[in-house]
């Protein structure tokens, strides 16, 4: 079984709005999480979908050999949900709406 990771991406930016310089697992964890709000907000939908960003779990040692599938939460779109199909890690992300990350905002400012 994967673990549930629930994420507030507002708790890992600086006051750029970035993940600037955070020690190491905390800025991998937050990279893992913006790659996720960059792809699932790339398309304006509901199912989850395949990103390229690969799964960082290491079952038994060994590097998991899945990718992430993400999507914006239906019922509560506040929510972006991860899973990778092959161990089960997942998670929540929230507070990603107002981030540089997501990229629903393009084209929403002039
Ligand atoms: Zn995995």
């Amino acid at each position: 079984m994967g673990n549930t990771w629930i994420t507030n991406i507002q708790h890992f930016l600086n006051e750029h709005g970035d993940i600037g310089d955070l020690p190491g697992p905390a800025l991998n964890l937050a990279n893992h999480i913006t790659l996720i709000i960059e792809e699932a907000t790339y398309y304006n939908e509901y199912e989850p979908r395949m990103t390229t960003i690969k799964c960082r779990r290491r079952p038994r040692r060994r590097k998991c050999t899945g990718n992430i599938a993400a999507c914006i939460d239906k019922d509560n779109p506040g929510q972006i949900l991860w899973f990778c199909p092959v161990c089960d890690d997942n998670g929540i992300i929230t507070g990603w709406e107002s981030t540089i990350y997501n990229n629903l905002r393009h084209g929403e400012f002039n």
